[in-house]
């Protein structure tokens, strides 16, 4: 197939030639500017024309009112249901690439987020969810920012062998890197770092019963299983 000259629009945008597949993918972008600047309690129009990297922005939001994705109430942008949903499946999808790209191939921030922007628009709903439970149904993102939750996040899989485990699961003596950790309260999290106990760290199991311990560089720690449960860790 002959090359299409490319157009970068910002960081990541390029143009396909195909007048169906730009604006879809045009649109998606603006769905998800929308839905990172609610985030960030920021909902005005203006706004976001401000952020858009693309300059026909003004004209595809009219598509995307006509087309119900979102309405407006004076100069503040609401999602329908239809945009919120379809936001919300490209902010999952962005959020989870994120992770699988630099947990299995320990890419950096920026090719993470060139990389994650392509796929986001082409991961099948099926891929997605196997992806998210071979990541162990991550809540956050690289950036801390929450991953939109699927089915498979509530659901029992065994089909799928993650690459994060719950520390827990972690053998007698087998050593794992944490990911991510989970905790219910801010405070707890505080508390573990205190212990280093932060993604990146590498943890070994060195008791489970009947409490665990675990080395974390020269210390042992014994911690509550109730703590144990909220952290997330690659084997090493
Ligand atoms: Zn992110
Ligand atoms: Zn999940």
């Amino acid at each position: 197939m002959e090359k299409e000259p490319e157009m970068k629009r910002g960081r990541h945008r390029r143009m396909w030639g195909r007048a169906g597949e730009i604006e879809e993918d045009r649109i998606d972008e603006l769905l998800e500017l929308i839905w990172t600047l609610r985030e960030e309690g920021v909902s005005d129009l203006d706004r976001l024309l401000e952020m858009a990297q693309d300059t026909e922005a003004r004209f595809i939001l009219r598509l995307m009112v006509r087309d119900g994705l979102f309405e407006m109430e004076g100069n503040r942008m609401v999602l329908k249901e239809r945009g919120e949903e379809k936001a919300r499946e490209l902010i999952r999808r962005h959020r989870l690439t994120e992770r699988l790209l630099s947990e299995l191939f320990e890419m950096s921030e920026e090719e993470v987020e060139e990389e994650a922007c392509k796929f986001e628009h082409i991961l099948s709903p099926g891929v997605t969810e196997n992806v998210c439970t071979f990541l162990g149904h991550p809540p956050t993102c690289i950036h801390g920012k929450p991953i939109p939750r699927g089915e498979c996040c509530a659901r029992f899989r065994k089909d799928v062998k993650p690459l994060v485990i719950p520390l827990e699961e972690l053998g007698l003596g087998e050593k794992g890197r944490i990911v991510f950790i989970a905790p219910k309260s801010h405070q707890r999290l505080d508390r573990l770092s205190a212990l280093g106990v932060v993604p990146g760290s590498i943890v070994r199991m060195h008791q489970k019963n009947p409490s665990y311990v675990l080395q974390v560089g020269e210390t042992s720690l014994a911690l509550d299983s109730d703590v144990v449960k909220d952290i997330y860790v690659k084997k090493v």
